[in-house]
């Protein structure tokens, strides 16, 4: 018996689908994961299509030129809504700023999940999602929920390495999932990072960053007192740099991403450029508000935490102009409030 137009159909589209990935939010962080990603998979695989969307069109059609510059023969194509990108691809990718994006993206009107309602189950079945937003846990496992009651397989993997690491290819993934879904995602994650760790089920993944960033916080403000003191005490910055460095005191934020100009001779950390580029303060002060607000709901007490998602805080309403600079630029503020004093 010949198979029915609806089956051919199915299987034209499934087939379609199978050979496709698609990458939503190509800010700073996604435009260098999907360029990994994409480059990478086209080497392997040139037949393979890519799709790329976001909220501002001109990021997508700009990703996708610069794409063809370096790969002429690429499929590469933009969409316009989140649906659309999961008729075209089997595998999606999210890097968006947060959770109303990703309630935006997976659970509104053409969005992710109606557009797995309407594709029925068995095409439902073999689609994966990746969402590697830093974003609420609660939201994200509501989302996981509703996307894995179509069938399809979800995994949270938000990222540790900033765009540094994104560019290198060099990310750590913190995955949280199922095994199932883990096992699959893991070798997609695996080009655009470096360490892919199973941190448990949905939520996990995001509740080890949400606590990896809060340590981050709060460590890049008390580097950046302790910078201001010494220097207040008469030392060069960057003998005060280099004792703690090899110190007791020594972290990230102070031995590569110190907020004082020629401390680290070595390094160019973002106050070598004015704080541009790196992990935007605005962004701090959003996981800072995850940490506290998921503490708050457990009854884990912050009181570190509390102090520097209200020292972010008050940076940026003293200096809004400081919300896309580096977050090592709140020592900008220690600054000014120093000078007042
Ligand atoms: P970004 O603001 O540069 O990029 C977000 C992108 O998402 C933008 O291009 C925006 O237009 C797009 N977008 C927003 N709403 C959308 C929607 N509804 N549909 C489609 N696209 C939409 O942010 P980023 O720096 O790339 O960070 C992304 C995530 O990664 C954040 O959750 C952040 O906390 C996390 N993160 C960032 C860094 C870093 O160093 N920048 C490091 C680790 C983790």
């Amino acid at each position: 018996m010949r198979p029915s137009a609806r089956v051919l159909q199915f299987l034209e589209r499934q087939a379609v689908r199978q050979k496709s990935t698609a990458f939503i939010g190509l800010g700073r962080m996604g435009s260098e994961m999907a360029f990994n990603l994409f480059s990478k998979k086209f080497a392997e695989s040139p037949d393979e299509h890519f799709i790329v969307c976001d909220a501002l069109p001109t990021s997508a059609t700009v990703f996708r030129r610069n794409f063809l510059a370096q790969f002429p023969g690429a499929q590469i194509d933009v969409v316009h809504t989140p649906e659309e990108a999961v008729y075209a691809s089997q595998t999606v990718v999210t890097m968006l700023p947060s959770s109303p994006q990703v309630k935006s993206v997976y659970s509104e009107a053409n969005g992710v999940i109606t557009a797995l309602q309407s594709l029925g189950g068995a095409e439902s079945a073999h689609s994966l999602f990746i969402d590697s937003t830093t974003l609420d846990v609660e939201v994200a496992r509501s989302v996981a929920v509703d996307v894995i009651k179509t069938g399809a397989q979800m995994v949270d993997a938000p990222v540790s390495g900033g765009v540094t690491g994104a560019k290198a290819g060099t990310l750590s993934f913190l995955v949280g999932g199922s095994e199932g879904a883990f096992n699959i995602s893991q070798p997609i994650l695996t080009y655009m990072g470096k360490r892919i760790i199973h941190c448990g089920p949905s939520g996990a993944g995001l509740g080890a960053k949400i606590c990896n960033n809060l340590v981050l916080g709060v460590q890049q403000i008390v580097v950046a007192e302790a910078m201001l003191l010494g220097q207040k005490l008469g030392l060069d910055p960057a003998i005060l740099a280099g004792v703690i460095n090899s110190s007791t005191g020594g972290c990230w934020a102070s031995s590569v991403n110190n907020p004082v100009p020629r401390s680290l001779l070595d390094k160019s950390p973002p106050c070598e450029r004015n704080y541009e580029g790196g992990f935007a303060t605005a962004l701090m002060l959003k996981d800072m508000l995850l940490a506290t607000d998921i503490a708050a709901s457990t009854d884990s007490p912050l009181p570190m935490g509390v102090s520097a998602r209200d020292f972010y805080a008050e940076t940026l309403k003293h200096q809004p102009d400081l919300a896309q600079k580096d977050f090592s630029s709140v020592y900008k503020h220690l600054e000014q409030i120093g000078r007042k004093d």
